[in-house]
């Protein structure tokens, strides 16, 4: 399995354990090459993972769809590619652990902001205003504040 860090071919298997239902195997893989490790799922291909839209559509849940929207979120930010692999990881046990094989996206978005949130405050901020509607520039503002600890509107005066 090609290496996501370095591309190098050549790996080893760290450690396989098999999913819940015994419905896939995740393997922690290491790189012959640069020792990062990554993760790969074994799974018989016909069984879908679903996510469900707000309007009610289903889509294939597909890892590449988050890692973009984590990559575009987190970019110049101090989030490694191994944490973003992580939270893809996260999000993906948690499609996959789903008893009706699906997921609504707005649950699998606040998984990933929950996550963000911990690592880089831009790029939660970043990734929740493109997957959440926030409803007007007020419910935005309600969040930030929240976020920075409701700092504002309490500041003393002074003299
Ligand atoms: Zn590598």
């Amino acid at each position: 399995m090609k290496c996501p860090y370095c591309g190098f071919a050549q790996d080893r298997v760290v450690d396989s354990r098999e999913s819940k239902e015994a419905d896939s195997i995740r393997r922690r893989r290491e790189c012959e090459r640069c020792n990062k490790r990554f993760t790969t799922y074994e799974r018989i291909d016909e069984i879908p993972y679903m996510v469900v839209k707000k309007d009610g559509r289903h889509e294939r849940f597909d890892r590449q769809k988050i890692l973009n929207g984590l990559l575009q979120a987190c970019q110049k930010r101090n989030v490694s590619a191994a944490q973003m692999q992580a939270i893809v990881d996260a999000t993906e046990s948690f499609v996959v652990d789903s008893p009706e094989r699906e997921r609504q996206t707005s649950a699998i978005g606040e998984l990933i902001m929950e996550r963000l949130k911990d690592l880089d405050t831009v790029a939660y901020i970043r990734f929740a205003s493109v997957y959440r509607d926030f409803k007007d520039v007020r419910e935005f503002k309600a969040e930030l504040e929240q976020l920075l600890g409701g700092k504002e509107g309490r500041r003393s005066t002074k003299g």
